[in-house]
């Protein structure tokens, strides 16, 4: 039986990656920090139902020590690096930390391998956010970045530590460039899943307005449960490479607010109002991702449509609010 390692286990990707993983007949090893609020951090896990199965280790990505201990003890065969101060709101609020977590947490996660595993696979999930600026119309794999945060920036080092430790000790290490995924597990402080939950709450009656930021930006979304697919495709390939994983699609958050809001019967204007302290120092304006390599090499493609993802998104915090009130 594979063994595989993952950090970030407690996030969305880690919960989907997780499931995927143990479906495919992997031992799959989870890297959590420690926490005073361990009973609720492993949600995600609990939601997907498979909490027991997996093996949960205590680890940071700042400790070193903590990731080869991991590596030494485990050995695992593939490693998916998806821990990070992820939210790119919080990273002007905490620049240094999302440095150390999010861009040199990389560099301990591959020194750790080369030190203890070196032949083991490595997945860093690196992110459209490094697009920033856009340099092309549809960003790939070798459209120029240009990052407008301090977490697109810890990434974007983050993405070259990768590359480098693969030209530079033959490392078989891989960069998935993926553009925002979401689904019922994703983060309530992001865009999509803020609004389906604000869907949610005014439906119900618990709420009456749902406060916004710039609602003109445009993102290309597609489900995690895809793009966690093409993380394993990647180190299934013989040789290690960097690959962009997107719809196609670019959306503004206007429209899926319509939709969403359209999904329950309601109609957004009546309930989205926009507030200045939600607008982000730098904007990352537009995204949309070109994902035709991931198509050829590794025959990767969605297979979820926004649509559908955002009915399952509302439905699922429809479910979770009817839980509480009934409780
Ligand atoms: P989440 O925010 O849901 O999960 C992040 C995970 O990182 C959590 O498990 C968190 O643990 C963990 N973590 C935070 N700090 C540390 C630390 N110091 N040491 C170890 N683990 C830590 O993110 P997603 O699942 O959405 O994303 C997974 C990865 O993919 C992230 O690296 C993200 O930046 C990247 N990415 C995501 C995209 C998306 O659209 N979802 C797009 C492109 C890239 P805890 O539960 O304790 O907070
Ligand atoms: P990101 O692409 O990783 O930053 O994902 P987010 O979901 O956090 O943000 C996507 C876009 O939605 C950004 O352009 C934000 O400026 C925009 N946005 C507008 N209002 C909000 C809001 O209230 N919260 C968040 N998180 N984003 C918002």
């Amino acid at each position: 039986m594979p063994t595989c390692l993952i950090t970030g286990v407690t996030g969305q990707d880690g919960a989907y990656l997780s499931r995927f993983m143990l479906e495919k007949g992997y031992r799959v090893i989870g890297m959590m920090r420690r926490s005073a609020s361990s009973d609720v951090v492993g949600e995600r896990l609990r939601w997907l139902g498979i909490l027991g199965q997996v093996e949960l280790v205590d680890g940071n990505l700042i400790d070193l020590a903590s990731l080869i201990r991991t590596v030494q003890t485990y050995q695992p065969d593939e490693v998916y690096n998806l821990g990070a101060q992820s939210f790119v709101a919080a990273s002007w609020n905490q620049p240094i930390v999302t440095g150390q977590v999010t861009g040199l947490g990389v560099t301990n996660l591959l020194e750790a391998l080369r030190f203890a595993k070196p032949d083991a696979r490595f997945y860093q999930a690196s992110s459209s956010e490094m697009f920033g600026l856009i340099q092309a119309a549809r960003q790939n794999e070798t459209t120029p970045f240009y990052p407008r945060s301090p977490y697109a920036v810890a990434k974007l080092y983050g993405h070259w530590m990768t590359v480098n430790h693969r030209e530079s000790f033959g490392m078989h290490a891989s960069s998935g460039i993926l553009f925002n995924h979401e689904s019922p597990l994703r983060g309530i402080e992001f865009v999509t899943r803020k609004v389906t939950d604000g869907v949610a709450r005014i439906k119900l009656g618990l709420a009456r307005e749902l406060p916004l930021g710039n609602l003109e930006a445009r993102r290309d979304w597609g489900h995690a449960r895809d793009y966690v697919r093409a993380m394993w495709l990647m180190l299934q390939q013989d040789l290690a490479d960097d690959y962009v994983v997107a719809t196609g699609r670019t959306m503004a958050i206007r429209e899926f607010c319509r939709i969403a809001f359209a999904h329950v019967g309601l109609n957004y204007e009546d309930h989205v109002v926009t507030r200045a302290d939600l607008i982000r120092p730098a904007e990352v304006d537009v995204l949309l991702g070109d994902a035709d390599k991931a198509r050829r090499v590794l025959g990767w493609q969605p297979s979820i449509t926004l649509e559908d993802m955002i009915a399952e998104m509302v439905e699922a915090d429809l479910a979770r609010h009817r839980a509480r009130l009934s409780a």
